[in-house]
Parts: structure tokens; C-alpha cells; sequence
């Protein structure tokens, strides 16, 4: 058979957006997936399409939303509009806070401060009294279908799968790899490296009969992230085609799903009273590829290519991201960011 060309480690959603480029681009590619495809946060997250509200970061964002709009041939419907973005708080300092992080430098988000009370009167389900802020962002999609059907594409163009672990000694011409939180420990086995961490979500999927139009979020994630802080919960909650996923922990250390189902709930209760009454369908955990900056990982590293550290955002910017580094790969015009520079971690 002789090497691929390219060999693609991980396939979550960067590693399936990337076989897809890439074995368009002309690459022989074979996809190394240890599990499954999906299996990590790409097939277990909230399932939201939104704004990462950052300037480096969005034109990875509206990149990402033509790249799904490709997709529709393979299977993948993106909403025609977002569904909007409700971000809640009883405390309306920590509305005003959100708000002074977002800035005005984002004229398409839209941005409405709502008083206590305006968030109940424009989606009814949301308790009384909160304040908030509403953004016109947030594609809802099933969590795992962007991740296959990219697969599709990248199978269509010729690329191949291997269900197996590999590493950077994986026999190839180029190896991308595209592990999520796993990446620096295939890098650098020797763990001196580790610019991306995990950070553990878990996720409820859960019956609502008449859930919110709009995705509803507490605020307070920068508190929670800050240095120092232990991590903990916030409140999530979106819908996609009819199915809710309740949300979420921010934790270090691997969490009993199951265990932190009913929290979740009695969190979600205080944002939307119907979640304390609604049945849990089943419970996931899984986690974020969190790096030491908030930003992705994409370009060169000694011999390997990096793809990874997407945190909280993944599915929302993962295909751009995997679209510039199979520029890089196919050597095209290289266009990275210094900001994602790999080597900006030694
Ligand atoms: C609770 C939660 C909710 C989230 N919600 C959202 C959201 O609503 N919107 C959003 O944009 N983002 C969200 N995210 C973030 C998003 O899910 C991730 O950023 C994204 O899925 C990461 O994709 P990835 O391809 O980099 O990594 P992963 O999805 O982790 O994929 C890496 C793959 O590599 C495989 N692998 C690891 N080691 C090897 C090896 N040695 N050989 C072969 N394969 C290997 C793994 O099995 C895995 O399948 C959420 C994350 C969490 C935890």
C-alpha cells in the first residue's frame, strides 16, 4: 500500500473537517480514530453553532457557518436563521459585566439588554424576575451530525478510516494531529508539552414538551474560568430538533456523569422552571480541549501538524480551522493567525 500522504489523528470534528480538505485538496488521507468517530466532545456536546465573541476568533465562526451550509449535500441541515441567544442572570451586575467583556465591537450580534423581567416576556418558559441580554447568534444542531457528516464528505473524496490509536510515529508523509485534549500527550509523550488541558462538561438530554425557541445560558462563565477558580456549573440549555441538552460542568477531573445529573437540573430549575418536572433521557460527560490562551492550536510543531485546543468553541470554529490547516498541509498560501501558532507554547 506504501504511506498516505496525510494521516489525520482524531476523529471529532477538526480531524473529520480536515480528511474532508485535505482529500479534496488532491491528499491521500487516512483518518485514525481510536474509538469512534465522534466519540469525544464533538459527538457529546451542547450543540450550539454560536459567536465565541472574540475578534480572532469570529472570522473562524462565519467561515465555519458557509462551511456547514456545504454540508447540506451531505446530510447536514443548518438552521436558515440562529435561534438567539439568552443569556440570564437574577443579578443584573453580572449582566453588566457580560456585557463590558463583549464589547461593541460586534455590530451582528445585536445586542439587547433586557431588565428583569423582559426575558420571562419574551420566551415565557424563563422564570420571572431574571435579567439578561439577548444575542442574535446560535444555530441549534444535533451535537454529533456536522462531525459525520463531514466523514461523509471526506469518504466521498477518497479519504479512508482506521479504527485504531496512532501515534506521531504513524507511517505518513505529514501527520495532523487532531486529538482534542489528547494531542499533547501524542505530541510529547513526555508530557513537558501541554498547552491544552481537559475541561469535563456533562451534558443531560432531557424532555421538555415546550421548550425555549432561543439557546439560554447563565452568565458568569469568566468568573468560573478565571484563574485560580476550581470550576463548577453553570445553567445551558438548548434545543434541536425537539431534543434538549441541559448544561453544564466545568471540572478538571473526569466527573460521574450520572451523579451530576440532578444538579444540573436543579440548577437548569431556578433559569426554567419546567426542567424540574422534565424526565432526563440519558446523561453524557465529555471533554473540552481547553488551551492556555482560549485559543485554537494550528500550524507546524517540529515535525507534526497541530490541530487543536478549541475548548468551549469547537464546533462552532473547528471546520475553519481544519480549513486553514489543510492549506498549510497542501501548501497553499499559508493565511494562519500568529495567534494560533503552536509554537507560541515552546
Ligand atoms: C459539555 C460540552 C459542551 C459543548 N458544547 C459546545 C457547543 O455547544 N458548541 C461548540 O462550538 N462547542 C461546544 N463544545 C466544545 C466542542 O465540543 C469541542 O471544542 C470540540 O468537539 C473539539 O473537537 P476536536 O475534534 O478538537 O476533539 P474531540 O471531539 O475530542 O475529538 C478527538 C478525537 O481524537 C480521538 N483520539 C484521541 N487519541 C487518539 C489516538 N491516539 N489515536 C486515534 N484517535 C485518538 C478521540 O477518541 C476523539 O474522537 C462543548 C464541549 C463540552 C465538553
Amino acid at each position: 500500500m506504501g504511506s498516505p500522504d496525510v494521516a489525520v489523528v482524531g476523529g471529532g470534528i477538526v480531524g473529520c473537517a480536515l480528511a474532508a480538505f485535505l482529500a479534496e485538496g488532491g491528499a491521500r488521507v487516512t483518518l485514525y480514530e481510536r474509538e469512534a468517530l465522534a466519540a469525544g466532545a464533538s459527538g457529546r456536546n451542547s450543540g450550539i453553532v454560536q459567536h465565541p465573541m472574540d475578534e480572532v476568533l469570529a472570522p473562524l465562526f462565519h467561515e465555519t457557518v458557509a462551511h456547514y451550509r456545504d454540508l447540506a449535500a451531505f446530510g447536514f441541515a443548518l438552521p436558515d436563521s440562529p435561534a438567539g441567544l439568552l443569556v440570564l442572570s437574577p443579578d443584573e451586575r453580572l449582566i453588566e459585566e457580560e456585557l463590558a467583556l463583549i464589547g461593541d465591537g460586534f455590530p451582528e450580534l445585536a445586542i439587547e439588554r433586557l431588565a428583569p423581567g423582559e426575558p420571562h416576556r419574551l420566551e415565557p418558559v424563563v422564570a420571572p424576575g431574571l435579567a439578561g441580554v439577548r444575542m442574535e447568534t446560535g444555530y441549534a444542531v444535533p451535537p454529533a451530525e456536522a462531525t459525520r457528516a463531514f466523514w461523509r464528505r471526506a469518504e466521498a473524496a477518497g479519504a479512508r478510516l482506521v479504527l485504531e490509536p496512532a501515534g506521531a510515529d504513524v507511517a505518513a508523509d505529514q501527520v495532523v494531529v487532531a486529538a482534542g485534549p489528547w494531542t499533547p500527550g501524542i505530541a510529547d509523550p513526555s508530557g513537558a508539552w501541554r498547552p491544552i488541558e481537559p475541561l469535563w462538561g456533562v451534558n443531560a438530554e432531557i424532555h421538555l414538551p415546550e421548550p425555549p425557541r432561543h439557546a439560554v445560558e447563565e452568565a458568569g462563565i469568566d468568573a468560573l474560568l478565571a484563574e485560580g477558580a476550581a470550576g463548577g456549573g453553570l445553567f445551558s440549555l438548548v434545543t434541536a430538533q425537539g431534543v434538549s441538552s441541559l448544561g453544564s460542568t466545568f471540572l478538571p477531573e473526569e466527573p460521574d456523569a450520572a451523579a451530576r445529573a440532578p444538579r444540573l437540573k436543579e440548577r437548569g430549575a431556578r433559569f426554567v422552571p419546567a426542567l424540574a418536572g422534565a424526565p432526563i433521557v440519558s446523561v453524557r460527560a465529555c471533554a473540552r480541549p481547553r488551551s492556555a490562551d482560549g485559543r485554537p492550536l494550528l500550524g507546524r510543531r517540529g515535525d507534526l501538524v497541530i490541530a487543536a485546543g478549541h475548548g468551549a468553541w469547537g464546533i462552532s470554529l473547528g471546520p475553519a480551522s481544519a480549513r486553514l490547516v489543510a492549506d498549510l498541509v497542501l501548501g497553499r498560501e499559508p493565511a494562519i493567525p500568529a495567534a494560533f501558532d503552536p509554537a507560541r507554547f515552546g
